[in-house]
C-alpha cells in the first residue's frame, strides 16, 4: 500500500476462524470468508493496517491484519478485522465491508505472548488515533 494507490476495499461474510488467540489476546477478529477474498490480497503486504468497517449499517474503526493462513500451507493470505467497539454478541455470517487506510507494521515473530499482546494493544491505540485525523475521513465514502 503506497500513499496514492486506490485503497483496498474488501467485502464479504464473517467466517469462523481457528478460534485461536482472538479472545485469548483480548482481540477478537472478524475473518472474511476465503471465497469472498479470492486473490485480492495477493499484491498487498502482510502486516497490520488501520481502516473503517461497515457492519449492519454502522461504520466503525478497525485494526486489521493481513496474514498467511497456516491451513493453506502458507500460500493463501487471509484478512481479519478487530473492530474498535464492544459488541454484546458474535456476528458470524454477517456481511461486512472494509476499507484499509494505512499500514502500521509487518507481521512479527514475537518472543513472548506478553510482547505480542503489548504490540496488539499498541495497534489499537495507533488505529484509534490515526482514524481521528480528518485526512482519513473520506475513506468512509468507499463503503457506500
Ligand atoms: P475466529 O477465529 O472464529 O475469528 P475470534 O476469537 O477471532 O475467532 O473471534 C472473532 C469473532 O468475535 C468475530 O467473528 C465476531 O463474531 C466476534 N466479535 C465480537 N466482538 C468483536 C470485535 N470487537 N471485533 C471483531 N470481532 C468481534
Ligand atoms: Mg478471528
Amino acid at each position: 500500500m503506497r500513499p496514492h494507490d486506490p485503497p483496498l476495499v474488501l467485502e464479504g461474510r464473517v467466517a469462523k476462524g481457528f478460534g485461536r488467540g482472538g479472545k485469548l489476546l483480548n482481540c477478537p477478529t472478524a475473518n472474511l470468508r476465503d471465497e469472498d477474498v479470492g486473490d485480492q490480497l495477493d499484491p498487498h503486504e502482510t502486516g497490520v493496517y488501520f481502516g473503517w468497517i461497515e457492519l449492519n449499517g454502522n461504520i466503525y474503526k478497525m485494526a486489521t491484519s493481513i496474514g498467511w493462513n497456516p491451513f493453506f500451507k502458507n500460500d493463501k493470505k487471509t484478512v481479519e478485522a478487530h473492530i474498535l467497539h464492544e459488541f454484546d454478541a458474535d456476528f458470524y455470517g454477517e456481511r461486512v465491508k472494509m476499507v484499509l487506510c494505512g499500514y502500521i507494521r509487518p507481521e512479527l515473530d514475537f518472543p513472548t505472548m506478553e510482547s505480542l499482546i503489548e504490540a496488539i494493544e499498541n495497534d489499537k491505540v495507533v488505529s484509534n488515533l490515526a482514524l481521528d485525523l480528518p485526512k482519513y475521513d473520506h475513506f468512509k465514502s468507499y463503503l457506500k
